[in-house]
């Protein structure tokens, strides 16, 4: 069994694929060109969005809009302090401040009342992220933003799809980061992400930063990188979008059995979905008290699971800067403690999930 398994989303559409690399291969432009707008174009319109602008990367998607918005030394962004660490080293990045402000325990996403607490007159941003496939309260978020004036940038780069209310994330704030990792539920062959946004300027700007921030060739206007979307990975990611909805749906059926099959068993808590909210179930988290035991009896029995995320990131020594303390964001703490992923990849068989609810059951009997 694969907690996640890539290579059976290739071979569910295997020609479909090798067409796609072939039409890049014939097509003798290996960087950007039409494949990569094409692909743009039709990522905008997924979201019903204006702008898509494909990048190398979430990391980088996520750092060419702080750096574009003009972010810098001094500025404050308020991130949660649990996520992957991209979601805060974008913005040391740009020279910026991470502060933490704890999550809610029941969605492990960021907690509104503690966002309103942390923020100075040196805040700048929030940069909410959809944990595990949901969204956070942008309701909330985008009132706190607009009272104290801040940026929002969304952390989508596990949520591509999942909805708030009636809108898309990635849509909510300013705009979105999108990543094509391979386990990611988009995912590509090697790296990639997207910036969604309805900003024009500051997707041309971000058009410009990916590309070495010259506007004409080998005329630099600004500071830029080599942050450029491959036409091989925007052509896979192309034929695989007709299927994306399919797969969250399968991802919520799979999610849905775990919530009936699983909802009597002591000692566990199963993901909450908020209400009004699409969630597309990235990642399927449990908690335990008993945590490292329970993973230990299911792998005994060839039963994958993940520990998303061991450290809570103000713990972290590149984010510490000698200023948190554990006990400063104790839901952060007690998640790592507590959180098991269990497999939930659209090709997990009934036979497979059959094998990890009986896993679970023999734990707690
Ligand atoms: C994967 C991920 C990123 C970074 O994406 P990469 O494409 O790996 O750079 C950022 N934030 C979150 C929440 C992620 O899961």
């Amino acid at each position: 069994m694969d907690f996640a398994s890539p290579k059976k989303h290739y071979l569910s559409i295997r020609t479909e694929i090798d067409g796609a690399i072939k039409r890049v291969l014939e097509s003798g432009s290996y960087v950007l060109g039409e494949e990569v707008s094409a692909f743009e174009k039709e990522m905008a319109e997924f979201h019903s969005a204006k702008f898509a602008v494909g990048v190398n990367s979430g990391a980088d998607a996520l750092f060419l809009v702080l750096d574009t918005i003009g972010l810098k030394a001094g500025d404050e962004v308020i991130v949660p302090p649990f996520t992957m660490a991209a979601s805060a080293e974008a913005v040391c990045r740009v020279g910026a401040t991470p502060v933490f402000a704890d999550i809610d325990p029941a969605t492990f996403n960021i907690d509104t009342e503690r966002v309103a607490q942390v923020i100075t007159p040196r805040t700048k941003a929030i940069i909410p992220v959809h944990l595990f496939g949901q969204p956070a309260d942008m309701a909330k978020i985008m009132v706190i933003a607009k009272k104290y004036d801040l940026v929002v940038v969304e952390d989508a780069c596990q949520s591509i799809g999942a909805m708030s209310g009636d809108k898309m994330v990635g849509t909510i704030g300013i705009a979105g980061a999108l990543s094509f990792f391979p386990s990611k539920n988009f995912g590509g062959f090697g790296d990639g992400g997207m910036v969604i946004t309805n900003d024009e300027k500051l997707a041309e700007g971000i058009r410009l930063r990916r590309a070495h921030g010259a506007k004409s060739k080998y005329f630099h206007e600004v500071h830029g990188i080599n942050s450029r979307l491959d036409p091989l990975q925007a052509a896979v990611l192309r034929a695989k979008l007709p299927h994306l909805n399919e797969w969250t749906r399968r991802r919520r059926e799979i999610a849905g059995t775990y919530d009936i099959e699983l909802s009597n068993l002591s000692e566990i808590t199963l993901p909450y979905a908020a209400p009004n909210v699409f969630h597309v179930y990235h990642q399927y988290t449990v908690r335990s008290k008993r945590r490292d035991a329970l993973r230990e009896h299911l792998e005994k029995k060839g039963i994958p699971t993940m520990q998303y995320y061991p450290h809570p990131l103000h713990t972290l020594p590149i984010f510490e800067q000698g200023k948190y303390k554990k006990v400063d964001m104790p839901e952060a703490v007690r998640a790592c403690e507590e959180v098991l992923s269990l497999p939930v990849d659209p090709f997990l068989s009934d036979a497979e999930q059959e094998m990890v609810i009986s896993g679970m059951k023999s734990f707690l009997r």
